[in-house]
Order: structure tokens, then sequence, then C-alpha cells
């Protein structure tokens, strides 16, 4: 049971660099054996022997499968390391996967979202530290908690939804009102994320209260799934 989150190898936040970064990732692996959490940011180019991402002078794809075959469970964070984000869009010369292309099986959960809610992934770590259980996902590893409900109903800017009161225009009379934004392609009817409610930089604003419509960053394949950021404008 981990009971006190040590964090033995992070590109940003250690102090080692280099072939001492690279020592510090091994030495945490043999110090304990399935007994760590792999987190994983990023996707993972498998075109051309992974070429398109190296760490350490290996291929990421080597590092993820030897770090995550011996993790207690890996998550995945981002939308790049859940299906291979912005990389693995059509016309991607990268041939990028997530972290379920590279290492199929083990316990993995997956915290999509363009950037990732910090806020999403420190609740995951802390409900394992408490429960001694990964949290409840959907059939895509996504927890529940941050993921089992439509970003549109949880707007702030659902009422006026309801009403008819729309934006129309970027900087229009309704949207320097606040008004809804599915006419500018908002995509938060499609969409499963807790961004209204836990938002983001410690709860000050999200998207849709910024300004701009969801656009559906956590929705598998999104960037080809929910392009066309506007395509609502015109259609009635
Ligand atoms: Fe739904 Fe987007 Fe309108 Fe909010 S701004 S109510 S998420 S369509």
């Amino acid at each position: 049971i981990l009971d006190v989150l040590y964090i033995d190898y992070d590109e940003t936040l250690m102090a080692p660099s280099g072939a001492d970064a690279e020592l510090s990732r091994i030495t945490t692996m043999e110090k304990h054996p399935n007994g760590y959490v792999a987190v994983v940011e990023g996707g993972i180019p498998l075109a051309d022997e992974g070429v398109h991402c190296m760490v350490g002078g290996r291929a990421f794809k080597d590092v993820v499968r030897e770090v995550c075959d011996g993790a207690l469970a890996t998550i995945a964070v981002g939308s790049c390391a859940f299906d291979g984000g912005l990389p693995a869009a059509a016309g991607g010369p990268t041939g990028a996967v997530g972290v379920s292309g590279v290492v199929p099986g083990g316990q993995l959960v997956s915290l999509p979202g363009c950037p990732l809610n910090v806020e999403n992934l420190t609740a995951t770590i802390v409900h394992y530290l408490t429960f001694n259980q990964w949290p409840a996902t959907d059939g895509r590893g996504r927890p529940l908690f941050a993921y089992g409900g439509l970003v549109h109903n949880q707007c702030e800017r659902r009422p006026h939804f309801e009403f008819g009161e729309f934006a129309a225009a970027w900087g229009d009379e309704g949207s320097q009102k606040g008004w809804c934004l599915y006419k500018m392609g908002c995509k938060g009817p499609e969409t499963a994320a807790n961004c209204p409610t836990t938002r983001y930089s410690d709860g000050t604003s999200w998207s849709v209260k910024a300004g701009h419509g969801c656009v559906g960053c956590t929705t598998p394949r999104f960037w080809d799934a929910m392009r066309s950021e506007e395509r609502r404008v015109g259609e009635e």
C-alpha cells in the first residue's frame, strides 16, 4: 500500500539531468518493482522505430514499455498519452499512439484533456492513497468523477442555451453578455469532462468562462473528430 507519495523521476522537477536522470529512473524501478506508479505524458511515436521522440538516447516507446511493464499502475495524462493526441491527427508523420497502444493490459487510468487538468491527476492519486484502489472508470479508462458528465450539463452558460440566447460572432453583444457559445462551435454538448466545476489554475477559470467554446479535448481523436470550430454558425 502506498501511504506516502514520492516523486522520484520527473524531467521538469528533478535535480539530476542527462545520464543521472536516467539513473534515477532505473534506480527507482529496481527499488520498487511493481510498487511504483508511472505517469506518462505525451504521444508515443511508433513510426521509423520511434525516432521522433528519444529519451536518453532510446526511443520513447521502449522506455514507456520498460517502465509501465513493471509499474503498479500507469496514469496516461493529457490527450496525447490518451490516444496519440495532436501527433496522431490526420497527416501526422510520427505514427503516434497513446499508452494503451504500447502497453496493452495492466492497470491504466486515462486522464485526457489538452491540457490535462492537474486537479484530476491529484485526485486520482489521492484516491488510491486513501482507498487503496483506483477510481471507477468508464470503458476508456477515464475516471467517472471527472469524465462522468457532459460539460454542457455543468456549464454556467446553460441557462442562456435554454433561453435561446447565443453569441453569433466573436465580440458581438451576446458574446459580451456571456451568452451560450453553441453557435460558435462549442462542443460542450458532446464532451464529457468536469471543466465547468473544477476549472483550471486553482479553480480560476476554464475555456467557456474565458469566452471561448469547449473544443472537446477529452474526446477520443478530438483533433479530427471535433474540428471545424465554428461549424454551427449558419447551420440553421
Ligand atoms: Fe453548452 Fe457550450 Fe453553451 Fe455552455 S457554452 S451551455 S457548454 S453549448
